[in-house]
C-alpha cells in the first residue's frame, strides 16, 4: 500500500498529521469553538436573495478585490472599534485560516521564521510548516499568561520575520493586554524589521476591547479577524484583516487570483446586513460562557480566564481519559494536547446543562 511517506513529499510534511478535529455524530458538539445558533430565517433569505443575483453572473468572474465587501467590513471595524479604518486598509479571503496563508506567503517563506507562544491556535504553526516558513515556540507562563520578558528574549534571540500573538488566546481564553503586544512589536523591530499578527478570531467575546487603534503608526502590524465565530458563520468561510494599505498591497502579490468567489461574497454581504442580530448573539454567548466558567469552578474544577466562546478547564491526570468519559455520556469538548486541560466551547444552554451534567457527574463518581 502506498503510503503519504512513498511519495516524494517535501521533507517538512513527512510524518506530521493534518489538522483534525474529531468531527464526530455526537449530540451535543462543543469542541470547534463554533456558534450554536444557526442563524436567523430573515438572514437566511437575505441570503438567498444575494446569492440569486450573483448567481444571474456567475458565467464572470468575481470581484477580484471584494471592494463592496471589504467596504463593508471596514464599515464594521470601524462602528465596533471607534478606530476608522477604510477599504485600503481591509482584506478579505476563504477564512482566516487563508488570511494568515497569504501573510506567510508573503512575509515568511524558505529561510524566514515565525514565532507564536504555545500552546496556542496550532495553525499558526502548521501555516508556517505548509509555506516553508520555520517555526519557533516561544514561552508562556505556568498561568497560561505570555511571559514577557521571556517572549522579548526569545524575540531579539530568534530574530523571526513573523510573530503571532492571538488574543483572546485559544486555548486557554484570556485576552492579551495592549501593553505586552505593545512590548512585543517594539522587541520585535529592535531585532529586525518583522510583521507582528495580531489574531482576534474571538475579539468579540471579549471582556476587553479591540487591539485595532494599536494600528495607528504601526505599518507592520496586523489585526487578523474572522466571521467563523461572532457572526456564526463558520461554513461561510470569511476572515479578513486591518493593517497599512501597503500590507493589503504586499498580499495581492501572492493571492490567487479570483480567490474569494461571487457567492461568499454576496453570502458574507447579507450577514453582514444583520450585524445587529448577530451581536446579539454574542451576548448571549458570553453570559453562557461566564456561567460555564463559574458552574466549572462551583463543580470543583480549575479553569483559566475566558475572554472567548470557549473555556479552558482541568486539571486532569489524563486529560484524554477525561475527554472520553465527557464523550461517552454524549458530549464532545476539545483536546487541544495541553496536559492536563481540555476545552469546552460555549454553546445553547440546554448544550452547556448536558455539558455541566456530564462533568459534575463524573466528579460525583470520582469522589
Ligand atoms: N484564529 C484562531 C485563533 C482560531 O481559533 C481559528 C479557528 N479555530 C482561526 C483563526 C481560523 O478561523 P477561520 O479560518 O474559520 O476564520
Amino acid at each position: 500500500m502506498t503510503g503519504i511517506d512513498d511519495l516524494p513529499v517535501r521533507d517538512e510534511l513527512r510524518g506530521k498529521s493534518p489538522y483534525g478535529a474529531p468531527q464526530l455524530d455526537v449530540p451535543v458538539r462543543l469542541n470547534t469553538n463554533e456558534n450554536p445558533y444557526p442563524l436567523p430565517e430573515a438572514l437566511v433569505e437575505r441570503i438567498t436573495e444575494r446569492v440569486r443575483e450573483a448567481a444571474r453572473d456567475l458565467n464572470r468572474y468575481p470581484d477580484r478585490d471584494a471592494v463592496e465587501l471589504r467596504t463593508r467590513l471596514a464599515a464594521y471595524l470601524t462602528d465596533t472599534s471607534g478606530y476608522e479604518v477604510g477599504l485600503a486598509n481591509v482584506w478579505a479571503a476563504n477564512g482566516s485560516n487563508e488570511v494568515i496563508q497569504q501573510l506567510l506567503q508573503t512575509f515568511g517563506g524558505p529561510g524566514r521564521t515565525a514565532i507564536g507562544f504555545e500552546p496556542s491556535y496550532s495553525m499558526h504553526g502548521l501555516i508556517a510548516r505548509g509555506t516553508g516558513t520555520g517555526w519557533i515556540s516561544g514561552p508562556r507562563h505556568e498561568d497560561f499568561t505570555i511571559d514577557l520578558p521571556a517572549a522579548e528574549k526569545a524575540v531579539a534571540e530568534h530574530r523571526p520575520d513573523v510573530v503571532f500573538i492571538t488574543t483572546p488566546n485559544n486555548p486557554t481564553g484570556s485576552a492579551v493586554p495592549a501593553e505586552t503586544v505593545l512590548a512585543l512589536y517594539e522587541a520585535a523591530q529592535a531585532a529586525k524589521p518583522s510583521m507582528v499578527i495580531v489574531d482576534e478570531a474571538y475579539i468579540e467575546f471579549s471582556h476587553g476591547a479591540s487591539l485595532l487603534p494599536l494600528l495607528e503608526g504601526r505599518p507592520n502590524l496586523v489585526v487578523s479577524r474572522t466571521m467563523s465565530k461572532a457572526f456564526g458563520a463558520a461554513g461561510l468561510r470569511l476572515g479578513y484583516l486591518a493593517a497599512h494599505p501597503a500590507v493589503v498591497d504586499a498580499v495581492q502579490l501572492v493571492r490567487l487570483p479570483y480567490h474569494l468567489s461571487a457567492v461568499t461574497q454576496a453570502t458574507a454581504l447579507a450577514a453582514l446586513e444583520h450585524t445587529g442580530t448577530l451581536l446579539g448573539y454574542v451576548e448571549q454567548l458570553k453570559t453562557e460562557r461566564d456561567r460555564l466558567v463559574s458552574e466549572l469552578l462551583a463543580a470543583g474544577y480549575e479553569v483559566t480566564a475566558s475572554d472567548a466562546n470557549f473555556v479552558q478547564f482541568g486539571r486532569f491526570e489524563d486529560a484524554h481519559a477525561m475527554w472520553r468519559e465527557i464523550l461517552d455520556r454524549g458530549v464532545l469538548v476539545r483536546d487541544n494536547g495541553v496536559p492536563g486541560w481540555l476545552r469546552v466551547t460555549a454553546g445553547t444552554p440546554e448544550e452547556n446543562d448536558a455539558f455541566l451534567d456530564a462533568v459534575r457527574e463524573i466528579k460525583k463518581e470520582q469522589g
